[in-house]
């Protein structure tokens, strides 16, 4: 047994992550695509300014430029954003200026129009301006030749602000990665089929659906293919095909130790497949490997069956490894924010498994972040789940907390929000 299997022989939520991480090789293959069609990718090429931000000095303020220190100004004309001041102030002159409109040639700082009283040509101020008051300096943003985001940034609202500003129309990516999906069991049902038409014991295969989604939202290509029954022929020919078309795959259901479960068997004949007991709660049993094909290999992801294992482990173990799949840099592949919050319900919790319990967080009346459990924790219960947007989680050694104790919350964020 490795380090990573502590005590109980589970081994640890952190271990597991840091083992998927570090076994994966992000994909290499780029494209060019718009600005506009960029954000939640990954750059992959440096993006270096062609010009200074902002390309000019300009007003930060509807007012009057100004020459200099005086009691009186002559006005000798304006500067409107995109019809800057043709010609140069002497000491004593100003000119009308807008927001963002260049700063005419020996104009020296910018009076806000509040400040000032014009008659005729004449202008006075309450206040002197200071040297340099109110003007944005060319280049303070960004100078020519400035790497404007690092390779490996996932591209975000903020940094296509900043490339647009910056007259980039287009950005070198890493390509889509994509997913293959299926739902594994006898008792599973798809979507569309009528309630009386469902056999006993028959469930919805409710996790291919939210799986889906969830991939959808972290930007994946998905090819869905559908749900198998507890046969091994149909699911090796389900992972030969998956594993030819797609970069992962993933599947639900028939990772843990049951008598039907034939993914093993399957798996370990078309490559090497670690299975996985997890100090995590929900979510026990856990399948990585990679089945090798001729251009490569695919990796393969297997969720426990019990949807709100699934999804936990989607998301505290599958999410972060498909960041690096997906060549994310390190920097941009932060784990979730944790808070602390204060609980408004004791927990009944047994040592051993890092427990992530479904809450509700909020800043309560005096401003202090609080969260309820939602639910009876199951990991077969989705109303809880549904109705909770956070994480609680409670440390692997840890045992019942009391109400008032203070416990980390993750608040829900990408694919769960
Ligand atoms: P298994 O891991 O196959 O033993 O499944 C564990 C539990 O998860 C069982 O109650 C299954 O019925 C349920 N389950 C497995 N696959 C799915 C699925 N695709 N959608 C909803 N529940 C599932
Ligand atoms: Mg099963």
């Amino acid at each position: 047994m490795s380090d990573a299997c502590a005590e109980n022989g589970l081994r640890s939520v952190e271990a597991a992550k840091q083992m998927l991480i570090d076994s994966i090789n992000p994909i290499t293959e780029t494209e060019i695509i718009p600005l506009s069609q960029a954000c939640g990718r990954v750059l992959a090429a440096p993006v270096l300014s062609a010009l200074n931000l902002p390309p000019c000095d300009n007003s930060a303020m509807d007012g009057y430029a100004l020459c200099g220190e005086s009691e009186r100004y002559t006005l000798m004309g304006k500067s409107l954003a995109g019809h800057p001041f043709a010609g140069t102030l002497e000491p004593g002159q100003a000119t009308r200026i807008t927001t963002g409109a260049a700063v005419p040639a020996g104009a020296d700082r910018v009076q806000m129009q509040e400040n000032c009283t014009l008659e005729g040509d004449q202008l006075t101020m309450s206040r002197p301006a200071k040297p340099g008051e109110n003007i944005r300096r060319r280049g303070e943003d960004v100078h020519t030749g400035q790497s404007l985001i690092p390779v490996g940034a996932k591209i975000k609202v903020p940094h296509i602000a900043l490339l647009a500003a910056a007259g980039v129309a287009e950005v070198t990516v890493l390509r889509k990665l994509k997913a293959a999906l299926l739902s594994i069991g006898d008792e599973l049902k798809p979507l569309g089929t009528p309630a009386s038409e469902l056999g006993d014991g028959d469930i919805y295969d409710s996790n291919r659906i939210a799986l889906y989604a969830a991939l959808e939202q972290l930007d994946v290509d998905i090819l869905d293919l559908g749900c198998y029954p507890d046969q091994p022929e149909e699911i090796r020919e389900a992972f030969i095909h998956a594993r030819n078309n797609a970069d992962f795959v993933i599947t639900s259901g028939g990772v843990s130790v049951g008598e039907a479960d034939y993914t093993k068997t399957v798996l370990q004949e078309l490559g090497e497949i670690d299975f996985w007991k997890l100090a995590i709660k929900p979510g026990k049993p856990f399948a990585f490997g990679r089945l090798p094909k001729t251009n490569g290999e695919t990796l393969f992801f297997g969720l426990p069956g019990n949807p709100v294992s699934a999804i936990v482990t989607l998301y505290q173990l599958v999410v972060p490894a498909l960041e690096k799949l997906r060549g994310t840099s390190e920097q941009y592949r932060q784990p979730p924010v944790q808070l602390r919050a204060r609980l408004l319900n004791g927990i009944r919790k047994k040592p051993g498994r890092t427990d992530y319990q479904r809450g509700f967080t909020y800043r309560d009346g005096d401003g202090i972040q609080v969260v309820e459990t939602r639910g009876i924790q199951g990991s077969h219960i989705l109303s809880g789940f549904a109705s909770a947007n956070c994480f609680v989680v409670l440390p692997r050694e840890g045992g019942d907390c009391e109400t008032g104790d203070w416990v980390t919350v993750e608040p829900f964020t990408a694919p769960l929000k």
